[in-house]
């Protein structure tokens, strides 16, 4: 009788045991604060044997001249010089807002189109979309020895972003064989930035995923998109398209999150003051209609002679705003026509290149090719677009950025009781500590990263890191993989990222409630 009550006493326990440690084995994979494995080592050892060419972005100043001899030839064209903003400010804004105030739309037609051509006349192309031969940048791409491998000695690929994606991802081709030749490998990794992702997802589509010839060339090792415009940029596709709208409390939010520490605080509380006693809005609806009207009656006639004959603007729209805006503004049969190159290169880029990106990146997760995509958010999107509320990097949409994350608004949560849209294959939770991301509706849950208060950048000192374990790994990095970089990374002292946690999460509080009358109240 004792010895089986013993027996039954020590079995009791066995099971009890075995259900504790078991139910902590699945509590540590579920709880995704746990990640035991640290970079140090790794980062220590990597092999950096390939070159990264790093494909920049929307930037660089443009210049005409460029066929001539002599420096003192060089004229700025983009972006403007003051001189020439100050001239043309002087000589359009009297006669503009007179116009405005009877409401002659010719007469601001003709005006928009004369301040669009003073201020981007010499940069527009023609109407296949050709840039002037004369007109271009001045910095080229031109390392000519080994200069090194890994993510602070990229190659810099500077490319005319005026020009359509299949044109320079020709370019880009160009040089990464120039690049490997130079640096006597057969294998590249390619990083991107913000429109440099729009060229990146061309430069796949064309010359790895509908190559015929890439199995034998075998030339990519890695791919990395940083806070891409690959799925369309708001800011320009609504202001393209006529959607662009205005609100008092975004712009305040922008200003309030621009102005920090940059010794315009006062401004900003004159501002506020204003703000809070309704001031803002008569100038923000003024605003508002003036745009409508101004779309409703003949901006796109205007835009035809000078910035909507630039192809690169057609890429970094999502392929729904990019059909609206081809309809509003080649709206005849004479501009589709006239402009038919443009629009055959735009529609190219839209119904190959965007619709199949996703695609592109499962194939090379497939391949073997390491791939990673790093999102950025935490701060209001220059406030001119549908959404003004909307998560960015103060650039680009957070969700456009990570294909697909579920996000709150720029200063809201996703709500106290919320839970994770989908189940992930990896089980683990993939919703921010700050309650503001849900990473489980992104196409690649497991590979995006996520940066707060990263101001669209790529900088070395928050990125660098990063990229060269997610590059120069035998197998793919994923967010999973290190303790220093889990899915979520704050940037708090503008100088290195850390992982975000509870503690350091801080509260997100909306604007409205921050404004100093809101606190005296
Ligand atoms: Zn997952």
């Amino acid at each position: 009788m004792k010895i089986t009550f013993k027996r039954i006493v020590s079995l009791i326990l066995c099971v009890a045991m075995l259900f504790s440690v078991c139910s902590a084995g699945s509590f540590a994979a579920e709880n995704e604060s746990i990640i035991t494995v640290s970079c140090e080592e790794d980062l220590k050892n990597i092999d950096e044997n390939i070159p990264i060419v790093f494909i920049t972005g929307l930037e660089g100043e443009f210049y005409k001249g460029l066929s001539t001899e002599t420096e003192e030839d060089y004229v700025r064209i983009w972006g403007p010089e003051t001189g020439v903003i100050l001239k043309t400010v002087f000589k359009y804004a009297l006669p503009l807002t007179f116009r405005l105030l009877i409401k002659d739309y010719d007469g601001i037609n003709k005006i928009s189109a004369e301040v669009a051509n003073s201020l981007f006349g010499d940069f527009a192309c023609d109407e296949n979309g050709v840039p002037n031969p004369d007109t271009g940048k001045k910095d080229t791409s031109d390392y000519d020895y080994n200069y090194g491998f890994g993510y602070s000695k990229s190659y810099n690929f500077v490319y005319d972003w005026r020009l359509d994606m299949l044109t320079i991802a020709a370019q880009l081709d160009e040089y990464i064989n120039y690049v490997m030749e130079l640096t006597s490998t057969d294998k590249v990794a390619l990083v991107a930035m913000s429109m440099g992702t729009a060229v990146l997802s061309t430069y796949l589509y064309e010359y790895y995923y509908t190559a015929e010839d890439y199995a034998e060339r075998n030339h990519i090792a890695a791919a990395v998109f940083v806070a891409g415009a690959f799925n369309g940029v708001a800011t320009c596709e609504d202001s393209f398209s006529g959607n662009m709208s205005f609100d008092s409390t975004s712009l305040m939010r922008m200003m309030s999150e621009v102005m920090k520490g940059t010794g315009s605080e006062g401004i900003y509380k004159v501002l506020e003051v204003l703000y809070c006693f309704g001031m803002l809005d008569p100038v923000v609806n003024y605003a508002n209609n003036l745009v409508k009207d101004i779309f409703a009656n003949g901006f796109n006639d205007a835009a035809c002679d000078s910035i909507a004959t630039i192809p690169g603007f057609y890429a970094l729209m999502s392929s729904e705003r990019y059909e609206e805006t081809r309809e509003y503004i080649f709206d005849t049969p004479e501009k589709k026509a006239k402009f038919a190159k443009i629009i055959e290169v735009s529609d190219y880029y839209h119904n190959n290149v965007q619709a199949n990106s996703a695609k592109v990146i499962q194939s090379m997760l497939d391949d073997g090719i390491n791939t990673a995509i790093i999102a950025e958010y935490g701060l209001t999107i220059v406030p001119i677009t549908s959404d003004n509320d909307r998560m960015s990097d103060g650039t680009i949409a957070t969700d456009r950025e990570s294909f697909g994350a579920t996000c709150a608004e720029v200063d809201g949560t996703l709500g106290d009781g919320y839970k994770q849209a989908k189940v992930c294959a990896c089980g683990k939770s993939h919703i921010s500590a700050d309650n503001q991301i849900d990473a489980s509706t992104c196409a690649f849950p497991d590979i995006t990263w996520f940066g707060k208060y990263l101001r669209h950048t790529c900088g070395e000192e928050f990125v660098g890191d990063l990229v060269d374990l997610i590059v120069y790994s035998d197998e793919q990095t994923t967010v999973w993989t290190y303790a220093e970089y889990p899915q979520y990374l704050v940037n708090l002292d503008g100088e290195k990222i850390v992982p975000l946690t509870a503690d350091n999460a801080g509260e997100v509080i909306p604007y409205e409630e921050t404004t100093a009358i809101k606190k005296f109240f």
